[in-house]
């Protein structure tokens, strides 16, 4: 579902992604760990097109973003890129709308769908998320997790066939974490493919199918949460875990 092959990421003589490859496939949920400043952003910004990369390929769904440092026309990135959804950890929601104005904003704007079916599916998917009583108030008006709660039913809109989420938890006070991680958790076990740039160990371990554990640039080691966590092969994993 994404294939990733030799990516490659420099900011000017620093190399962030230093041939980067990987697959996951549909339904699977990949955690990314991995020590500050060691490129989890760059690599899960690249997939979706806020970041451009000086190499390599990125396939989605057997469509290439990019291929062998090349990319596609803006049209095309614009459809493949509209088949991810991305959560922040600031949340990114627009501060002028109401929830359901985050929620209805990129579908009215796409007119892909009757505007009765995008309200019907902003109301469905807050309440999925536990926010059916908030459609009409402000994002200032709510709680860091109800705000990425939010955030979350708001990557859902298009019917993205992959989420991606940086740091969904870290912006937010330990009690606020568990109702975001809930939702997260939810969507897994409804098969949602998905990367998750995370420091919740015990979560990571909990909900992920594979851990990437990524270091320097690279993703040094890759395994199920049990050889990760478990038996971590590499010396710098282990050093990792036992600060975390
Ligand atoms: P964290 O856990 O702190 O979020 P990260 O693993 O997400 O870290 P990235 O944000 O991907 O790390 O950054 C990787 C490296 O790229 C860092 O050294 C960072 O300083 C550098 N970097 C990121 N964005 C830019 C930019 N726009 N210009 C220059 N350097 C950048
Ligand atoms: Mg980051």
């Amino acid at each position: 579902m994404i294939e990733v092959s030799q990516l490659q990421k420099s900011f000017g003589s620093l190399d962030v992604l230093k041939q980067i490859t990987f697959d996951v496939n549909p339904g699977e949920v990949v955690a990314v760990i991995g020590p500050s400043g060691s490129g989890k952003s760059t690599m899960l910004r690249s997939l979706v097109h806020l970041e451009e990369v000086t190499g390599g390929s990125i396939l989605i769904c057997g469509r290439a973003l990019v291929e062998n440092g090349k990319y596609a026309s803006g049209a095309e990135i614009r459809e493949i890129t509209s088949t991810m959804g991305m959560v922040f950890q600031h949340f990114n929601l627009f501060p002028h709308l109401t929830v359901r104005g985050n929620l209805e904003l990129a579908p009215r704007t796409l007119k892909r769908e009757s505007i009765q079916d995008i309200t019907a599916k902003s109301e469905a998917l807050l309440s999925k998320v536990g926010l059916a009583d908030k459609a009409d108030v402000y994002p200032s008006m709510l709680s860091g997790g109800q705000k990425q709660r939010v955030a979350i039913a708001r990557a859902m809109m298009l019917n993205p066939d992959i989420l991606l989420f940086d740091e969904p938890t870290s912006a937010l006070d330990p009690e606020l974490t568990g109702e975001v991680l809930r939702v997260i958790r939810q969507l897994a076990e409804g098969h949602m493919t998905m990367i998750i740039v995370t420091h919740e160990m015990n979560f990571a371990r909990d909900v992920a199918d594979r851990v990437f554990f990524m270091d320097n640039g690279e993703i040094a080691e890759s395994g199920t949460p049990e050889e990760i966590f478990g038996n971590p092969q590499l010396e710098r994993t282990r050093t990792f875990l036992n600060r975390e």
